[in-house]
């Protein structure tokens, strides 16, 4: 590691033993050492003819909802294969030592899985089916799929889909609301592997960043964030985020 990049890891580690209550918006790239690929990353393979606006619509549903259906198992199969990397597991570690809220556009699951307590999926979950008509819920454990047929709703015999947030659609409320609370008693927040650019949820990281909390990101790549952002770590999220949270734990035990 860069002299500047230890000087920069070790004022975000101050900050944050400063900070009561810790928001942390995470995006793809946390998930992206999983081996589970971003939006932005090329639609790989099979599926490279497709972008994700073929299929992740209310409308790509209606016409193809096989197609639509074949596409998240795929993506259930790569994140029951890659499961949790240390980014996510350090995210759990830092609520271990202060208060942290997770509000996540990744539909993954892999925050809740890796032990992180508060978390606010904004994006759905894309473990949990829905009905399509009547929005009853089933969930499922973080398995590879085991059957190709599309499931009935047990009330209504209407077709299942996946409870995430297509192109169009709203964010759930109750989740966005969650966050925005949580961005209200934060006093750092730290914006992890997203590039900000998906609305509503990069208007957490505005927000942030307007009411002058401190804001730490964490991103290999500049984002429309990078120049604004009090402290930037320039690294990967399972590099980056363990070295943070053990300098934190120094900075708390040498306190
Ligand atoms: P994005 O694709 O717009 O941006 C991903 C960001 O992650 C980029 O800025 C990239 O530089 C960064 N990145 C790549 N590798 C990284 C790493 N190893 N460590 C840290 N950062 C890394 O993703 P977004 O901002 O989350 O928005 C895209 C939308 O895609 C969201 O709506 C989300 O719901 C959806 N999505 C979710 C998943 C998932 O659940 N895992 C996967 C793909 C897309
Ligand atoms: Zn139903």
């Amino acid at each position: 590691m860069s002299d500047d990049a230890q000087q920069a890891l070790r004022r975000a580690a101050a900050l944050l033993a400063q900070a009561r209550n810790i928001l942390v918006l995470t995006g793809a790239g946390i998930s992206a050492e999983s081996g589970i690929p971003t939006f932005r990353e090329a639609q790989t393979g099979l599926w490279a003819q497709y972008s994700p606006e073929d299929l992740a619509t209310p409308e790509a549903f209606a016409r193809h909802p096989e197609r639509v259906w074949a596409w998240y198992r795929w993506r259930r199969a790569l994140i029951a294969r890659g499961g949790v990397n240390a980014g996510h597991r350090a995210i759990a570690a830092l609520g271990g030592l202060t208060r942290v809220f997770v509000a996540t556009q990744n539909v993954d699951g892999l925050h809740a899985a890796a032990g992180s307590l508060d978390i606010a999926e904004l994006h759905g979950n894309i473990w949990r089916d829905r009905c399509s008509r009547c929005d009853t819920t089933v969930a499922h454990e973080i398995l590879e799929p085991a059957t190709e047929d599309i499931a009935v709703c047990r009330e209504c015999g209407a077709m299942m889909r996946p409870d995430v947030v297509w192109f169009g659609e709203m964010l759930p409320i109750d989740a966005l609301r969650a966050a925005e609370s949580a961005l209200d008693r934060a006093d750092a927040v730290l914006v992890v592997g997203t590039s900000s650019r998906v609305y509503p949820a990069a208007a957490l990281a505005d927000a942030a960043i307007e009411s002058a909390r401190p804001v730490i990101e964490i991103n290999p790549q500049p984002t429309g964030l990078s120049d604004t952002v009090d402290i930037r770590l320039a690294d990967s999220a399972s590099r980056a985020l363990p070295a943070l949270v053990a300098a934190l734990d120094g900075v708390l035990t040498s306190g």
